[in-house]
């Protein structure tokens, strides 16, 4: 008999098939084993979460929604998003909710395209004060082809000003307003937001990217009932698999906001990634979750006053959300610099601009922590209470005050791996 595959094609595993891609996996998993991770943007999923994404899933197409599909054999299919939809709706308390986003981005775009055309105004924050590339960065499709302006930070404290929000709004007449950033850490008033889009007739977007997990355990107050819409995705704080969500409280917009994800800006669904968003927005409907969302607040407390008080300088002082935004200028340090140092001695975070910036996007004068990572892996008070005397100690070495920096970044490195020891992941626990 002919075959046109390898031996072993519908049964080998991955070793045989292919050990150069396994071996780069299995690093990847014993890194994040051993490592403290404090990049915002992660998280560590489920096993059940990985065990969605790699089914025979993989294998179907559709196109459109649940019982409106342009292919045949969707009724699992079906079944898969509408048990994902009923969830995401449940956990935010909303009537509308699309799960097909293959990021936060192409939920974001979705939205541009439903109520925007080419030329039209919107109002954002900009990247460089804590926004989000997708809202309208001049690099992205969103800041080539829309007409944007910016809001930003006020500069004495940090925080959003709504009142510039309102001037700006009356003067440039927006048709779309985002709220909601990457490297913002506080709460933003979405009711105010709310009432300056009502006073120039705009929509408003609310992007949770960044809390989502937050608000679905009640750590935090949520956009749903002030926004027309708001995005989230379900990795990063919502410990999900990596995907976005387009969520409305009521139904009024649902025509508009589903042909912009489909056919607008996507084709065919992520099945096996539907499939894990229907697992972790059934995960974070669990008793477990809230008990989670309130830890990684308290973490993130934890983390910035530890900074702060070992002379660290935490923009805005301190966080209501899982991140936190270091600024390095008083100590004369880059982001580049400090990041990579901290990854070193064994703790992962980026580098990022604060506001007010005058370093390039590839040097910064900042960097951003977030504890959804750490949080998961079973990380508490005391933990995160080490983990910020440990980002001081290199920060202070960076400085000038420690003779060594390679010393001093291997003798954080080792504290830190006896610390994740305790706090296995995967098959070691
Ligand atoms: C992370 C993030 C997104 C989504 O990013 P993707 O990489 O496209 O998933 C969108 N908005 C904000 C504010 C974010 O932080």
């Amino acid at each position: 008999m002919t075959s046109f595959c390898h031996p072993g094609y519908f049964d080998a595993g991955l070793a045989d098939v292919d050990p150069e891609i396994h071996a780069a996996l299995a690093a990847e998993e014993d890194r994040q084993r051993d490592g403290v991770e404090l990049i915002a943007s992660e998280n560590i999923v489920s096993r059940a979460t990985l065990e969605a994404l790699g089914t025979a899933m993989v294998n179907k197409t559709v196109e459109g929604y649940p019982g409106r599909r342009y292919y045949g054999g969707a009724e699992h299919a079906d079944m898969i998003e509408q048990i994902a939809i009923d969830r995401a709706k449940a956990l935010f308390a909303c009537d509308y909710a699309n799960v097909q986003p293959h990021s936060g981005s192409q939920a974001n775009l979705a939205v541009f395209l439903a109520f925007l055309k080419p030329g039209d105004t919107v109002l954002s924050m900009s990247l460089s004060e804590g926004g989000h590339l997708s809202h309208g960065s001049t690099a992205n499709l969103t800041g080539k082809w829309f007409n944007i302006i910016h809001y930003g930070v006020r500069e004495d404290d940090g925080f959003i000003d709504t009142d510039q929000v309102q001037v700006l709004a009356e003067k440039h007449q927006p048709k779309l307003i985002i709220c909601g950033g990457s490297a913002y850490p506080r709460c933003i008033d979405f009711q105010a937001f709310r009432a300056v889009a009502d006073s120039v007739d705009a929509i408003l977007l609310a992007d949770m990217a960044h809390f989502a997990g937050l608000v679905a355990g009640g750590a935090h107050s949520s956009p749903i009932p002030h926004a027309h819409v708001s995005t989230a995705t379900t990795y990063k704080n919502l410990r999900g698999v990596r995907g976005g969500l387009i969520l409305a409280g009521e139904t009024s917009l649902e025509r508009k906001l589903n042909s912009g994800v489909f056919p607008g800006v996507q084709g065919s669904v992520i099945l096996n990634a539907v499939a894990a968003k229907a697992v972790c927005l059934g995960e974070a409907l669990r008793p477990e979750f809230k008990a989670y969302a309130h830890n990684v607040l308290n973490n993130a407390r934890v983390l910035a006053a530890t900074l702060v008080d070992r002379g660290v300088d935490i923009v805005t002082g301190g966080t209501d959300t899982p991140l936190m935004l270091v600024d390095l200028r008083p100590k004369n340090l880059t982001g580049v610099v400090a990041s990579d140092s901290l990854e070193r001695a064994g703790l992962t975070c980026n580098k990022n601009g604060v506001p007010g910036d005058m370093q390039p996007p590839g040097i910064t004068s900042g960097l951003r922590f977030g504890v959804s990572a750490g949080t998961t892996r079973g990380f508490g008070a005391q933990e995160f209470e080490i983990v910020g005397n440990l980002i001081a100690d290199v920060l202070c070495g960076l400085e000038g005050k420690t003779a060594d920096q390679g010393q001093l970044e291997g003798r954080v490195a080792a504290e830190v791996k006896a610390m994740t020891q305790r706090f296995p992941i995967y098959g070691t626990g």
